[in-house]
């Protein structure tokens, strides 16, 4: 029996803005099921690795393996390329992901936010589209919004919005940045509650949270960056509890 590709694996990815070394040879895989944890201070690179994951940023050097096809590049003198841009939409398709800020398109519903890559990337029939779209909204507890603008939403179901939108792809990984970060406190619990639930389901997720109680609780593996190197990683209790790198400790610690 042929054995399941994994979702993911990522190589010795290094990228530099400028002069900086932003990541410095990062490498993770994620296997079905899995959910990983990026945690780490500001600037020390967890937005740009997660980037690096879709090529929104280009990693200088390294490889990406998405379902077991690797992303074939090219040499530029603008510096390395994938070579071949169907193949970056493609494997975009299999890797959703949701950012800080929500950015559901402005001027679509909810509804046509939702079925608009089904339809023109996947090439669903917009019948079936939209019935997925309609149990998508109801799983994220979105039933009665299906014909709003994102302008008339809260933060939080703009939120859970754009969860149900990056699952219409059926995506083989989900990547969340910071998913909680602009919401207001009372807001956060519930878009959570959906991620949780997608972990429970045994969806592969990648994420970048400061809400560690829910790290804690959800991941399989949880990764400590500084300054664009993996300092720390393993299952959540060995991070948060016994972490043995002196920058982890005083990450963790307490802030007065
Ligand atoms: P984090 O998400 O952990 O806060 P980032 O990945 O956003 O960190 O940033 C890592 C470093 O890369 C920071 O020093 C940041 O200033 C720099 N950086 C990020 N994006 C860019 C960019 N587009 N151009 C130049 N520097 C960038
Ligand atoms: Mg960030």
């Amino acid at each position: 029996m042929a054995e399941t590709p994994i979702p993911l694996e990522v190589r010795n990815i290094t990228k530099r803005f400028g002069d900086t070394d932003v990541l410095k040879g990062l490498s993770l895989e994620a296997r079905k099921g899995d959910v990983i944890t990026l945690i780490g201070a500001s600037g020390s690179g967890k937005s740009t690795f997660l980037r690096c994951m879709n090529l929104l940023e280009q990693p200088d050097e390294g490889e990406l393996i998405v379902h077991g096809e690797a992303i074939r590049f090219k040499e530029t003198k603008h510096g390395r390329e994938p070579a071949d841009w169907q193949q970056v939409v493609n494997m975009r398709a299999k890797l959703s992901m949701v950012f800080q800020n929500f950015n559901l398109w402005a001027h679509m519903t909810l509804l046509e936010n939702i079925i608009e890559a089904p339809v023109h990337v996947l090439g669903k029939p917009r019948k079936e589209a939209i019935a997925q779209a309609h149990a998508l909204l109801e799983r994220v507890g979105l039933s009665e919004r299906a014909n709003a603008y994102p302008a008339q939403m809260s933060g939080g179901q703009q939120q859970r919005g754009a969860i149900a939108r990056a699952l219409a792809m059926d995506p083989e990984v989900m990547l969340f940045d910071e998913p909680t970060s602009a919401l207001d406190p009372e807001l956060v619990g519930d878009v959570l509650k959906v991620m949780r639930g997608l972990a429970d389901e045994g969806r592969t997720m990648i994420l970048v949270t400061h809400e560690m109680a829910f790290a804690r609780d959800v991941s399989s593996e949880v990764i400590y960056l500084h300054q664009g190197v993996i300092e720390e990683s393993g299952p959540p209790e060995a991070v948060f509890d016994n972490p043995r790198s002196e920058r982890l400790k005083q990450f963790l610690a307490p802030k007065h």
